[in-house]
């Protein structure tokens, strides 16, 4: 699948933990191009686990985004983003800035992601998180595009994944 993307957009990779974000960012993304919350949790505490420093990870998130926004810079957020309100404040910010806002969903099944979890070398989640971020993916499938994300995207098996070709487009 070809995954046209605007120039100036935000774009939201949405998945459980284990299901390739990062991954699919480093692949089809410039490294300045991707806010990882997992990394601006490190920058902020130097452990990307430490849950104490999310909502500082988050804020330094929304702030470098809306600054990379206001510049027309495609910007990626690499974060679950499984959770409503989460989006919500993603959206908010594109909303203010008047930027398309996309995305793309990594909605491989549960026992990938579980499997996936259970191999890394980095960090690995407890399958209980895993399990409830994937429930929360799933309930979000149905309305996103009424959340206002457009384009949006939904790959689900890694065969789609792998094969997923991204083009950004001038705006
Ligand atoms: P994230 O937690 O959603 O950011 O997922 P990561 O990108 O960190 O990937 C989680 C694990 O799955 C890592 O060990 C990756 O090497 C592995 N992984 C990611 N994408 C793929 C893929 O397309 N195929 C396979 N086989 N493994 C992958
Ligand atoms: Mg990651």
């Amino acid at each position: 699948m070809i995954v046209r993307l605007p120039s100036d957009a935000m774009v939201v990779l949405i998945g459980p933990s284990g299901s390739g974000k990062s991954t699919f960012a480093a692949r089809h993304f410039l490294p300045t191009q991707a806010l990882s919350s997992d990394a601006l949790r490190a920058l902020v505490a130097d452990d990307a686990n430490d849950q104490t420093a999310t909502n500082a990870a988050f804020e330094l998130l929304h702030t470098a985004l809306a600054m990379r926004l206001a510049r027309r810079r495609l910007t990626v957020v690499d974060a679950t983003s499984v959770e409503g309100w989460a989006r919500q404040q993603l959206l908010a910010v594109a909303r203010r800035l008047g930027r398309p806002a996309a995305a793309i969903v990594l909605n491989l099944p549960l026992a990938t992601c579980l499997e996936r979890n259970g191999a890394r070398t980095d960090r690995r989640l407890p399958p209980a998180a895993i399990r409830r971020q994937h429930a929360r993916m799933s309930a979000s499938l149905g309305g996103l595009a009424a959340e206002g994300f457009n384009p949006l995207v939904v790959l689900s098996t890694a065969d789609e994944i792998e094969a997923a070709v991204v083009e950004q487009v001038p705006a």
